[in-house]
């Protein structure tokens, strides 16, 4: 795959291109996470619309994934689901601010980040059942 110009130094100088001085602090957090190609938004080979900027922590091993695909990549184990009774927990990374969302906040969010307002890819949606027991039934 090649990339534009513009998306190479982003990841050669992903640090100095950081809005604010805080996330330099949280970044560490971004490098915990495990994925596929992954670039500083924590988007990945498989998702990496200028939407598709969180990761997911996997219920399994605890540890965040840019997506599913890249969890069956790289894991290997089956990807546990989020019950409902757990929705309370942290599992969601902003890959704008860093910051990290509990599943409500994330599945109240109406595919915007609560924290920093970036939007978020509304298709995600689509596979909220690989990461979290279905909602509503
Ligand atoms: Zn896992
Ligand atoms: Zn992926
Ligand atoms: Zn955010």
């Amino acid at each position: 795959m090649r990339l534009p110009f513009a998306a190479f130094t982003h990841r050669q100088h992903s640090v100095k291109l950081s809005p604010a001085h805080m996330t330099d602090q949280l970044a560490h957090q971004a490098n915990d996470i495990r994925g596929l190609d992954l670039d500083p938004r924590t988007r990945c080979v498989h998702y990496h619309s200028p939407l598709d900027i969180i990761a997911i922590k996997m219920k399994c091993c605890g540890r965040y994934y840019a997506c599913r695909d890249c969890h069956i990549a790289l894991a290997d184990h089956p990807i546990a689901v989020w019950p409902r009774a757990e929705f309370d927990r942290h599992a969601i990374l902003c890959g704008a601010c860093k910051r990290e969302l509990t599943i409500n906040q994330y599945l109240q969010s109406a595919s915007r980040c609560p924290a920093c307002t970036a939007p978020f890819n509304p298709a995600c949606a689509n596979h909220h059942h690989f990461y979290f027991e279905a909602v509503g039934k």
